[in-house]
C-alpha cells in the first residue's frame, strides 16, 4: 500500500483489520480520553476477534484514565519486540504528534483513523472524518456497522472518548447521531458511572490548586473577548502536578460570559511554552495554532512556542486579536 491521502475508504480499513493477525495500536503523545479510549477500546474488540494486539504511547499512561480496562498493557514503543503485521495510529493528526520519527514509523502496512481537521496523512491508508465528534465515535460506528464484537469494557472505553472529546456532549460536532452512538454504547454495557466518577469527579487537590493559580493569573483582554492565563513550571513542580492533570483547564476560562477565545500558556520543563486554545462561537483555533506550527480543531487547538513565557504571551495575544477581527468579519 502507498496511498498517502485521506481516502476515507472504510472497507479498506475493515479488511486491513480483519486480515491482520498481529496489530499494534498507537495514539498521540500526552493522550487524552479520546486517544486512550480509542486504543483500549479497539484493542479489546480486536482481541475478541482473536488477534494479538499491543498498544503503545510515547509519553506513558495518563493517571485519569487508569480505571479503563486494559490500561496496564500500554507500553512505550521500543520497550518490547512485538512484531506487528499492521500498525494503526488513532486520534493523531500528524507523525510528530505520534512521537515517532519517520524511520520508526516505517512498516509494511500502516493505517490512520482520525478526526483532526488539519490531519497531515502519514500512513498508507488514512481514514479521516473531521466532522466526527471523536475518534471513538468513528470506531464505535465502524464496530456497529461491521458487527465487530464490542464488550462492555470496550464500550466503556469508546464512551469515555466520546464523552470527553464532546465536552460531555456540549461541543458543536455533537449531532443526533452522536447520541445514537452513545446510546448504542450504553446498550453494550458501557459503565457511565465509572466515567463520571473517575474522569469528572476525581480532580486531585493539587490540580484544584493549580486551577486556582490559573484563575489568579487570568486576564480578560480585547474587550473581554480574549481570556488568557498562564501556569509556570515552578507552580507545577511545587504542587506536584503532572502533565496529564493540566488537561482541560483552559476550558474553564472559556466559560466566562463574553469570552470568545481562551488561551492557556504553560511552561514546560524544557522551557518551551505549550499553548492551549479554546473558542466559543466563531474564532478558528486550528487556523490560529497553525500559524505557530500547531493544529487541532476549530474550537480546540494547541501549539508550542520556543520563547519565554512573556514573549509567548505577547506573540499569541497579537495574533489572537488579529484572528478575532478576521474571523468575526468572515
Ligand atoms: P490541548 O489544548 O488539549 O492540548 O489540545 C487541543 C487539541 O489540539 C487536541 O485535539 C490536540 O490534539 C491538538 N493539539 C494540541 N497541541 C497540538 C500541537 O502542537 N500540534 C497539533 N497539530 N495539534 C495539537
Ligand atoms: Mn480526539
Amino acid at each position: 500500500m502507498s496511498l498517502k491521502k485521506n481516502n476515507k475508504d472504510d472497507q479498506a480499513i475493515r479488511s486491513a483489520l480483519q486480515s491482520a493477525e498481529r496489530i499494534a495500536l498507537f495514539s498521540h503523545i500526552h493522550p487524552d480520553g479520546d486517544a486512550i479510549g480509542a486504543q483500549l477500546g479497539l484493542a479489546a474488540v480486536l482481541r475478541a476477534m482473536g488477534k494479538e494486539v499491543a498498544i503503545y504511547n510515547q509519553t506513558g499512561q495518563p493517571g485519569t484514565f487508569a480505571f479503563l480496562p486494559g490500561m496496564a498493557d500500554l507500553r512505550h514503543w521500543g520497550e518490547d519486540d512485538f512484531s506487528a503485521d499492521l500498525r494503526v495510529a488513532l486520534d493523531c493528526g500528524n507523525l510528530e504528534r505520534l512521537g515517532l520519527s519517520e524511520a520508526e514509523w516505517q512498516a509494511d502496512q500502516r493505517i490512520s483513523i482520525d478526526h483532526h481537521m488539519g490531519h497531515e496523512p502519514f500512513s498508507d491508508l488514512n481514514y479521516v472524518d473531521a466532522e466526527a465528534p471523536a475518534t471513538c465515535a468513528i470506531l464505535a460506528d465502524f464496530c456497529r456497522n461491521w458487527n465487530f464484537p464490542v464488550s462492555a469494557d470496550a464500550a466503556t472505553c469508546f464512551l469515555t472518548g466520546l464523552h470527553t472529546d464532546t465536552g460531555s456532549f456540549r461541543f458543536e460536532k455533537t449531532k443526533a447521531e452522536t447520541f445514537q452512538t452513545a446510546a448504542w454504547l450504553m446498550e453494550k454495557g458501557a459503565d457511565l458511572s465509572a466515567i463520571r466518577y473517575h474522569v469528572f469527579e476525581s480532580t486531585s487537590q493539587a490540580r484544584f490548586q493549580l486551577l486556582n493559580a490559573m484563575y489568579q493569573s487570568s486576564e480578560f483582554l480585547s474587550g473581554g473577548h480574549i481570556a488568557i492565563a498562564e501556569i509556570t513550571y515552578k507552580q507545577m513542580l511545587n504542587l506536584g502536578v503532572n502533565d496529564d492533570e493540566v488537561h482541560g483547564l483552559v476550558g474553564q476560562l472559556k466559560e466566562v460570559q463574553g469570552v470568545e477565545l481562551s488561551i492557556l500558556l504553560r511552561e514546560l520543563s524544557s522551557g518551551a511554552i505549550k499553548v492551549s486554545l479554546r473558542s466559543k462561537q466563531y474564532l478558528d483555533c486550528n487556523r490560529l495554532a497553525s500559524e505557530f506550527n500547531g493544529g487541532g480543531h476549530v474550537r480546540a487547538a494547541g501549539c508550542t512556542l520556543h520563547s519565554s513565557l512573556q514573549e509567548a504571551r505577547q506573540t499569541l495575544l497579537a495574533a489572537a486579536a488579529r484572528h478575532l477581527k478576521e474571523d468575526l468579519s468572515s
